[in-house]
């Protein structure tokens, strides 16, 4: 048997050991050179990035496939010059499947136009974590107890209990909050590389290698740097994804690169797993994998709780009587977000009113509507919608269709901006229900927000609306 053969068979024993994916990148290309002195396999690989990461992370299973084919103990050695049998490099098609490719930085880093795409593309590793969301701020309650369980257990052994860690649950109920909480904790106890990423942007970083044919291969590499060279991942809002069948694979993809390291995955949606639109199944199984939690909305003994953390230590908490909070927390919606707007509103109308007493009377008169403010309630894009189309005599349909008359084409930009003020969606999402792009709804946004500067009667009518959402 020669040297090729005998790698062959111990290579055909590697790969039925590990994914696919992983073969791919980090097996598939290796050449057994020579068998040095007799007792050292010298096996070359396409350079030093795959030489480290076998050291690494596949000593054991080299050695113990080496000795299962030849019965007996060999050393390996890693070398990454390129001599006679070097590999042609691989060219990416556009349509290629991503994870058939070597994860390789190429050789073109002097090249600087390349880089330059590549580095404004994928910038220098950055976190994304925000500092000020933590486990110690974040005011813990029956509906949201479970959640914060599981969040402190996977950040206080990240990769071991619960992965993925799938949390999910309406908006503004502290979903991002408690993964941003977990990230921080894993950085700074572990000093582990954790990447928060929103899902709009694990797909536009995807899409990016696509449309740009010529740093194609460049981008690859750097996109799989990116999100491969982390212990733990960390992605928001994953129903964005839906319908994304491409960066989907590529999401499935990595959680596959992810699993032999025992990597974190950590994942929020608006939705359960099994309620996601438009996704694959296999994505959904592997999202449920490990432990789905429910935040539901604050009851009103957490919403109290809430009230009074947030204005703990506030310059003018102590002006605040209780039944104000009694009074917040039994009116306002289920929701965090809107319970910090509420705060927000009360701490500017203490200032602007000092010499007020804060009471009811006080609320009465400052607060009512921003406490009575249902915008964010559910479906409130199509509550918008018919309140819009109400107004302005025409159907929900004509908004949404593609006629151009002056009146319908001020009718659809009122309701587009009323969605990216007064909701939480994204302009894409927006867009899509509108049956318009994201360049469209910004551009209606800023539209109206330029003729409300100089019309009495927009205003107006924008007010009478508002009222009647
Ligand atoms: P989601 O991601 O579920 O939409 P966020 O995490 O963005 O919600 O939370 C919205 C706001 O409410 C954030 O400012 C967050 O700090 C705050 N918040 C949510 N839940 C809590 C909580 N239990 N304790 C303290 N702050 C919270
Ligand atoms: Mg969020």
């Amino acid at each position: 048997m020669n040297n090729n053969e005998l790698w062959t068979q111990i290579l055909s024993r590697i790969e039925s050991s590990v994914s696919t994916m992983i073969y791919n990148i980090y097996f598939k290309d290796t050449t057994l050179l020579d068998i040095d002195n007799n007792n050292t396999f010298k096996i070359q690989v396409k350079n030093e990035f795959i030489k480290n990461h076998l050291l690494n992370h596949f000593d054991d299973l080299i050695n113990e496939k080496i000795k299962e084919v030849t019965r007996k103990d060999y050393l390996y050695e890693l070398v990454t010059s390129p001599g006679e049998l070097e590999i042609p490099k691989k060219k990416v098609e556009d349509n290629e499947y991503i994870s058939q490719l070597p994860l390789e930085i190429e050789n073109n880093v002097h090249n600087e136009p390349v880089m330059n795409v590549v580095d404004e593309v994928f910038p220098d590793y950055n976190d994304n974590l925000n500092p000020n969301y933590t486990f110690e701020n974040f005011v813990v309650g029956n509906q949201n107890s479970i959640a914060y369980t599981c969040a402190k257990a996977v950040a206080d052994q990240p990769g071991v209990l619960y992965n993925p860690l799938f949390i999910w649950g309406k908006s503004g109920l502290g979903k991002t909050h408690l993964m941003h909480a977990i990230g921080n904790e894993i950085k700074h106890k572990y000093n582990k590389r954790v990447l928060y990423i929103s899902s709009k942007q694990f797909k536009e970083d995807y899409q990016e290698i696509f449309a740009n044919k010529n740093t194609n291969t460049t981008l690859l590499s750097a996109f799989k740097k990116k999100y491969y060279d982390i212990d733990v991942l960390i992605i928001d809002d994953i129903q964005f994804l839906s319908s994304a069948e491409k960066t989907q694979e590529e999401l499935h993809n990595t959680f596959e690169a992810f699993k032999p390291f025992q990597k974190q995955i950590i994942i929020s949606s608006d939705t359960s797993p099994d309620d996601l639109q438009k996704f694959e199944d296999r994505l959904k199984t592997r999202f449920a994998w490990g432990m789905t939690v429910q935040i539901s909305p604050p009851d009103l003994e957490l919403k109290i709780k809430i009230l009074k953390n947030k204005m703990a230590g506030h310059e003018t908490a102590e002006k605040i009587k209780p039944e104000v909070l009694e009074y917040i927390a039994s009116n306002s919606q289920s929701d965090v977000r809107h319970l910090e707007g509420i705060i927000n509103r009360l701490y500017l109308m203490i200032l602007m009113n000092p010499n007020e007493e804060v009471n009811l009377e006080f609320v009465q008169k400052y607060l009512i509507e921003e406490i009575n403010n249902n915008i964010y309630a559910e479906n409130s894009v199509e509550k918008i919608k018919k309140a819009v189309a109400d107004y302005y005599n025409v159907t929900v349909d004509t908004l949404k269709s593609k006629k151009r008359k002056a009146e319908i084409n001020k009718a659809r930009q009122v309701a587009i901006y009323l969605c990216t003020m007064n909701t939480d969606e994204t302009v894409e999402r927006i867009g899509l229900s509108f049956n318009r792009d994201h360049a469209t709804v910004i551009h209606a946004r800023e539209k109206i927000t330029e003729d409300l500067k100089n019309s009495e009667q927009l205003k107006q009518e924008i007010k009478e609306i508002k009222d009647k959402i």
